[in-house]
């Protein structure tokens, strides 16, 4: 039987293995969290990624390894892949663990970004925002998600504060967007080299945490569909990429700017599991298997809303028609991405309807608007 190894186990390694189920996969994670929430679905390895014996011995348990936390460090990817193949190939990890190599990627491939430039020290701040105006976006270069290690600087009374908060590693500065709205790729690319993508989704995001995302996203054909799928096929072909990619965007004037790329199963994608075709768990097995990929066509309309920091009462969800609720097992804990909701419905109409059911059982702003 093929036993998958994934680095990381938390809820993307779950609904991967979830995914895995009915092909007949096993599972074996590595994580360095006792009560990392995939463990209920595989046997789980806890160690430190520096732990090279215990690497070895999780690539001696498996046929192949991915991962689904991407800031595994590329030295225990590399280590990983001199003994079992590892996908997406490393080079991915390691271009998307960095902002500033992230964005470089995307100017080589033609492909828009904000304006942007690497900040060292304060004196390279100032000069920074001489070079991009203000406002501006202030991110760590290297660990930073969820909204976490990033200052909006607004005016040059922001600077000191700002560098004195997030400084002392390498930053990046970016041109502040005032974006009409945010947009996500999801797209596979198989060990064979078949690719796929799915619909374009909208996300709402709110304190740098995604909060809704809705698929198909509203006028997004046409143009804007291909312009996206091209951005994607780009950057599968450039990295040699195997699995599913996302690629954030913002959508402004009319056109797509590429914020950043997950090297795995994203959080914008979980409308798949219900919502289309294959889900991204499914083809992102099927891809590094090198097994024909899924159709990702969309099945009506779906939204998908985070359950973050509280859940609602599951019998409450469970009573809307069309609901589907995805609980992660994990503490609660303020902040945390404990779920999901996903509504799938025919038609828009019977989708807000639905969302509107799902807002007054959620405390988040976005989904009243
Ligand atoms: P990130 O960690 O880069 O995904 O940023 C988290 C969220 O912050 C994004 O989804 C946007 O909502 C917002 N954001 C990040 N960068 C910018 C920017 N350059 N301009 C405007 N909003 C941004």
């Amino acid at each position: 039987m093929t036993v998958i190894g994934v680095l990381g186990a938390g809820q993307l390694g779950r609904m991967l293995a979830l995914a895995g189920y009915p092909l007949g996969l096993r599972f074996a994670f590595l994580d360095e969290n006792a009560d990392a929430p995939a463990g209920h679905l595989g046997d789980l390895t806890v160690a430190r990624w520096t732990d090279g014996a215990a690497l070895d011995a999780f690539a001696d348990a498996v046929d192949l390894v991915t991962y689904e936390f991407e800031n595994v460090p590329v030295a225990a990817a590399e280590r990983l892949a001199a003994h079992v193949p590892v996908f997406p190939p490393p080079r991915a990890l390691d271009v998307a663990q960095d902002r500033m190599k992230e964005k470089n990627l995307f100017k080589d491939l033609g492909i828009e970004t904000a304006p942007f430039a690497p900040v060292d020290t304060r004196d390279d701040l100032d000069r920074a925002v001489d070079a991009i105006g203000l406002p501006a976006v202030l991110k760590t270069r290297t660990e930073g998600y969820d909204g976490k290690g990033q200052k909006t600087l607004r005016h040059r009374d922001d600077l000191d504060p700002a560098f004195a908060a997030i400084g002392g590693r390498p930053l990046v500065l970016e041109g502040f967007i005032p974006f009409e709205r945010e947009l996500s790729i999801l797209a596979v690319r198989s060990r064979t080299g078949e690719t796929a993508s799915w619909p374009l989704v909208e996300n709402v995001h709110r304190e740098g945490m995604l909060r809704l995302s809705t698929a198909p996203a509203l006028r997004a054909g046409g143009a804007l569909g291909e312009e996206a799928a091209s951005i994607a096929a780009k950057t599968l072909e450039a990295l040699d990429y195997v699995g599913v990619l996302a690629i954030e965007m913002f959508q402004h004037q009319g056109r797509l700017l590429a914020n950043e790329m997950a090297p795995r199963v994203h959080n914008s994608g979980h409308w798949t599991i219900e919502g289309a075709k294959t889900s991204q768990f499914e083809n992102h097995l099927r891809a590094v298997l090198g097994l024909p990929l899924g159709g990702t066509e969309a099945i009506g309309v779906s939204a998908m809303v985070n359950l973050i920091g509280e859940t609602p009462d599951p019998a409450m969800v469970l009573g809307i028609d069309g609901a589907h609720l995805h609980l992660y097992g994990k503490p609660v804990r303020p902040g945390r991405k404990l779920g999901h909701v996903t509504l799938v419905e025919a038609e828009r109409p019977a989708l807000h309807a639905a969302l509107a059911r799902i807002a007054a059982l959620v405390a988040e702003p976005s989904l009243s608007r």
